[in-house]
């Protein structure tokens, strides 16, 4: 199995190597400034106790707080936590917020938690790491399966801890209303869409291209409703039970309704199914993996079809298959630019809690369009400096960011 910090620093390297950066400073990058790992017992409904693992790795904070989702899943484990907060480092620097890289887990399958449980267990991670938590030290966010209840839970959490007047700051993805921001919600699946749209302008993209997304998740959901309403054909779509396709294009609202009705995917009418390998491996203009990492390897990247490939989940493409794509010309835009909406947007959050602002949702949008298809024109101009990928293009701009506010 690839071990995901190992390609995030892999990657490093080489646009490190092509824009010649400084040695020492790209070396204290590569590992993380420190990184935690606690125990938390819980009571659960039957009276039984349950010890839980959690994380959370902190990278770096040159550029601001360490900032950076926590994610449920029964997979979670250090190196992978590791590498996502290394991801944020970049992310961070790409969008140009003044934020440093973190992350954090735990290594639990949330499905099979009551809501009381789920709870219990996410106060148990902030009274183990409220420590190293602070609105200017690290902020919390959401990430796989992880919600806007359990934002609001921490918070509370926190505050009855520290009494910390700006504790709202300390986590956002927080729900509207207990001091999330509006717009927080699509912000990563529709920057996902902006960053595409800028891509469609560079590449031979048709309109009505036939767009396969891996995923149903927050950030997926919203990229292919947007791309649906533009007119684009979202020929395939899948959940962690598999997928459906029709490659004449999926109706998405009708497929939202039969999620909701059935609880999954399959057998929606007019569609096949098939399975998550076989999804990715379709005849289709552009394929979004909006899952999880090490999707696109070396076993796969030879069968894929698409001409754009646009990394909508953290790490969905190992080293391996990132060369295979170079070589077939594949274009990759890579997840620390690809999904970088939803921290912009965890940004403005933070921003309103810390100034006692409420942003309308036009506003938010906006300033997210703006601000991603900068960053796009930004990560452009540095591939097209050094004629390279988009991965090296927005290592090397974020790299370069982050370098010149560390010390020495
Ligand atoms: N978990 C999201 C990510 O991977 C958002 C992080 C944040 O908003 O802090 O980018």
């Amino acid at each position: 199995m690839t071990n995901p910090f190992e390609t995030a620093v892999k990657q490093l390297e080489e646009a490190a190597g092509i824009a010649k950066l400084d040695k020492n400073k790209i070396e204290q990058l590569k590992s993380p400034d420190r990184y935690v790992e606690v125990s938390i017992p819980i009571i659960m409904d039957s009276g039984e106790q349950k010890i839980f693992k959690g994380f959370r790795s902190q990278h770096n904070n040159a550029r601001g707080a360490y900032k950076g989702g926590i994610r449920y899943h029964q997979d979670v484990n250090l190196d992978e936590v590791r590498a996502l907060s290394f991801w944020m480092s970049f992310k961070n620097a790409v969008i140009n917020v003044p934020f440093g890289g973190g992350k954090g887990g735990i290594i639990v399958n949330p499905k099979e938690l009551s809501i009381s449980e789920l709870e219990k267990l996410s106060r148990g991670w902030v009274q183990k790491m409220y420590r190293i938590l602070g609105p200017e030290v690290d902020v919390p966010a959401p990430d796989v399966n992880t919600t806007g209840q359990i934002m609001d839970w921490m918070v509370d959490e926190y505050k009855k801890i520290t009494g910390d007047e700006k504790s709202l700051a300390v986590f956002t993805g927080k729900p509207v209303g207990k001091g999330g921001s509006l717009g927080r919600e699509e912000a990563t699946g529709f920057g996902g869409f902006y960053v595409f749209e800028e891509a469609v302008k560079h590449h031979q993209i048709q309109p009505g291209a036939k767009i396969v997304v891996q995923g149903f998740g927050n950030v997926s959901t919203f990229f292919a409703k947007m791309a649906f309403e533009k007119g684009y054909k979202v020929v395939a779509l899948s959940d962690s039970k598999g997928g459906i396709v029709n490659m004449d294009g999926l109706d998405f609202n009708k497929v939202l309704e039969h999620k909701k009705a059935s609880g999954g995917l399959k057998d929606f009418s007019g569609s096949k199914n098939i399975t998550n390998e076989e999804l990715l491996e379709l005849e289709a203009d552009v394929l979004a993996p909006a899952a999880l990492e090490n999707v696109l390897t070396e076993s796969n990247a030879n069968k894929i079809k698409a001409c754009l490939i646009v990394e909508l989940a953290n790490g969905p493409t190992t080293k391996e298959a990132d060369k295979i794509f170079e070589e077939k010309n594949i274009s990759v835009i890579p997840d620390i630019l690809a999904n970088s909406g939803g921290v912009c947007v965890s940004y403005y959050e933070w921003y309103q809690n810390m100034n006692n602002e409420i942003w309308n949702k036009e506003q938010v949008l906006e300033k997210l369009e703006k601000q991603i298809k900068l960053a796009f024109a930004d990560v452009l101009a540095a591939k097209e400096k050094y004629k390279t990928t988009y991965r090296n293009g927005a290592y090397i701009l974020a790299a370069t960011r982050i370098m010149e506010k560390m010390t020495p």
